[in-house]
């Protein structure tokens, strides 16, 4: 990553920051000043950078995520041609990233090997012949990582999370949620017709089936998805954990869905003394039930040749590829062009064995110093976090106390992991790449079936270091933050002023992961992680009533006809509002917000919502951001901005907004829950 000049004259109080370079000051330089503050403060902040930085062609948009990312990619990619040269002993993580690159990059060989190493696949989902080996199919197939109807897993009993439990969750639909088989709106009608009239018999048409044959097939295929998704939960309708939680003995699943030998299945799949499962969804599981005998076994046999298909397309020769991006680049997110090869097999690399990778990564980018100020900002919010609860009007002292134990018990991640995964029994080698893919998801398909039985491990991390993103996860009140979501292009941390910091890491990461701990799902859950009620039912009343005023104002944001669903992206939006007030509050207790000089003009305060923004900074395409209000939590970036600043008060100070500007909200409209 680039240094940040520091000028030779500012040189002696850059440090304090009392000046920095404008042309390097992160959140001023890219402003757009013919825009009002008031009017739409995102492209006020951003629209200077965005007017200069069109979305590059291969991409489906393009910020600051981005470019945090292809800085990661560029070390990776040295990382990766290093592996190749060093020749490393067979076994060695080495030698597993150096022919994972290798292999991926030798397109000779996959151009030449064509649908050859998946014709075995092919062979056995011919071979079905009834329904107990269409079932024993699914389980196969499950271990290779294609997707069948049956969501299995295994994961943390949300009732008692130091269990790990299989868990069966709705699945089986082709398209990326239920509602593309159903709205009548422009963008999920377009996307529909392709799947099914050009996708589909596209991906059939390679494996040599005659065009007429294609399209019939397909349409099946599409009629029993259309069924599957029928019977799916809406996306707001799977955020309660209590009606997405039954726990059922096998005999009790096996009465609800008499068509499946569950045992024969959990047998087949490799999952290891089942007794009970927690179902999801029964009412999804007693329409796959029905299904198995409403479509007959060619429609099934073609579903899942075209979900191997699906799975695989894209580390195929070029036909499958192109096809592959035909679709779900261009069609699903308005992408003009592919990213380099080099790039898509780098990406595939880290998503596989990413923490091998992340190991090397931190070294470099993660110094002892920047996690300690990262760890400490955790703390600082903590406790920021707790005065905010202290002050709260609405919430009784009984709920309060136990809303105390469990922050306290928040347990932080920073960085990366303590402990590394174990990659040994990965095997990756010279072999034509799809083997490879295929070994690596049968690698995860078993590091995830190993968990059953065995004791919760609290110090595994869900996402990598080099990993541009954070989460929460409620089974172990945890907050995860990986090192890549601290960086901002361009400038070294220690040259960040700390309202810069505050703003982009303490109130848009930190703090709103740490809020989800008290959104509508995580307040649901206690401080050891167990789905277990713990409000007064007053105080749960006067949650929700708050919450819903943040529906409300977000179901009243629209972009590209498409209404903001209010209801799904509640949580996250109770976080980001969460994670800006609690920010605040800690970012007001440092020394440059007391002191309230401006640096190049901007005040402390300004250059905080300033530096919130800029974690937001990013052009998304049309199709893209179309895809992501119909499948996605979160609202789109700019209203990540917008929705939440309108609610918060030293916003209004901070900028002088006014009644008459558009982001201006009633007093009586503006929503505090934290
Ligand atoms: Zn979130």
């Amino acid at each position: 990553m680039p240094i940040a000049f520091c000028g030779m004259l500012a040189l002696a109080s850059c440090n304090n920051h009392q000046s920095i370079d404008p042309a390097h000051d992160p959140v001023f330089k890219d402003r757009d000043t013919t825009v009002k503050p008031g009017d739409n403060f995102f492209l006020y902040a951003n629209g200077g950078w965005l007017k200069k930085n069109p979305i590059p062609a291969a991409y489906a948009s393009w910020g600051i995520g981005n470019i945090v990312i292809e800085d990661i990619r560029d070390r990776l990619k040295k990382i990766s041609e290093d592996a190749i040269a060093a020749k490393a002993p067979r076994g060695t993580n080495t030698q597993k990233i150096g022919d994972f690159y290798y292999t991926g990059m030798d397109t000779a060989t996959i151009a030449q090997q064509g649908l050859t190493s998946l014709q075995p696949e092919l062979d056995k989902i011919d071979q079905v012949n009834d329904i107990k080996s269409l079932v024993d199919e699914f389980a196969h197939l499950q271990t290779i990582g294609v997707g069948t109807p049956i969501g299995a897993y295994v994961g943390q009993d949300a009732k008692n999370s130091n269990k790990n439990v299989l868990q069966l969750w709705q699945a089986g639909i082709g398209l990326p949620s239920r509602d593309y088989y159903f709205n009548t709106d422009q963008h999920s009608v377009d996307i529909r017709t392709d799947y099914q009239q050009k996708h589909l018999p596209a991906l059939f048409k390679l494996t040599s089936l005659a065009p007429d044959a294609s399209i019939l097939i397909s349409n099946k295929i599409y009629g029993l998805e259309k069924l599957l998704a029928e019977n799916s939960r809406k996306l707001e309708d799977l955020r309660d954990p209590y009606r997405n939680y039954n726990k059922l003995t096998i005999a009790d699943l096996s009465k609800l869905t008499p068509l499946i030998d569950w045992n024969n299945l959990f047998q087949k799949t490799g999952f290891k003394n089942v007794d009970t499962v927690i179902l999801g969804q029964p009412e999804y599981y007693q329409a796959l039930n029905k299904a198995l005998t409403t479509f007959d076994l060619g429609a099934w046999k073609a579903y899942l040749r075209k979900n191997l298909l699906e799975t695989y397309s894209s580390f195929l020769n070029k036909p499958f590829e192109d096809e592959n991006f035909r679709f779900w680049g261009t069609v699903m997110s308005g992408r003009k062009e592919q990213l380099p090869r080099w790039k898509r097999v780098l990406d595939a690399e880290n998503s596989y064995m990413g923490e091998v990778l992340g190991q090397l990564f931190v070294k470099e980018y993660f110094p002892e110093k920047t996690k300690k100020r990262y760890v400490d900002m955790v703390e600082a919010m903590r406790t920021s976090f707790k005065e905010h609860i202290e002050k709260l009007d609405w919430m009784s002292p009984a709920t309060k106390q136990k809303a105390y134990d469990k922050l306290a018990k928040v347990m932080p991640k920073v960085g990366y992991p303590d402990h590394w995964k174990d990659f040994s029994t990965l095997a990756i080698s010279r072999q034509p790449y799809v083997l490879n893919i295929l070994n690596a998801n049968n690698f995860w398909f078993r590091f995830n079936a190993a968990k059953l039985g065995k004791p919760v491990d609290r110090t595994e991390w869900g996402m990598t270091p080099q990993t541009y993103n954070a989460y929460y996860n409620p089974s172990n009140n945890e907050i995860v933050l990986p090192a890549a979501q601290f960086m901002i292009p361009g400038v070294k941390d220690e040259d960040v002023d700390d309202a810069v910091v505050y703003g982009y890491a303490a109130a848009s990461t930190i703090g709103h992961e740490m809020t989800h701990g008290f959104d509508d799902q995580g307040r649901q859950f206690d401080a050891q992680g167990n789905l277990k009620e713990w409000w007064t039912p007053e105080d749960s009343v006067k949650f929700s009533k708050r919450a819903q005023m943040l529906i409300d104002q977000f179901n009243g944001y629209e972009m590209y006809g498409l209404h903001i669903n209010g209801k799904a992206t509640r949580g996250e939006n109770i976080a980001d509002l969460g994670g800006i007030a609690i920010g605040l509050t800690a970012f007001e207790k440092t020394e440059q917000y007391k002191e309230g000089k401006p640096i190049n003009g901007l005040t402390p305060l300004q250059r905080f919502f300033l530096g919130y923004s800029l974690g937001w900074l990013e052009s998304v395409r049309k199709e893209a951001e179309s895809s992501q209000i119909l499948t996605n939590e979160h609202s789109p970036a700019s209203l990540r901005v917008n929705g939440p600043f309108s609610d918060i008060p030293e916003f209004y100070d901070a900028f002088h907004i006014k009644k008459g500007d558009k982001m201006w909200l009633d007093p009586e409209k503006r929503v505090k829950i934290w």
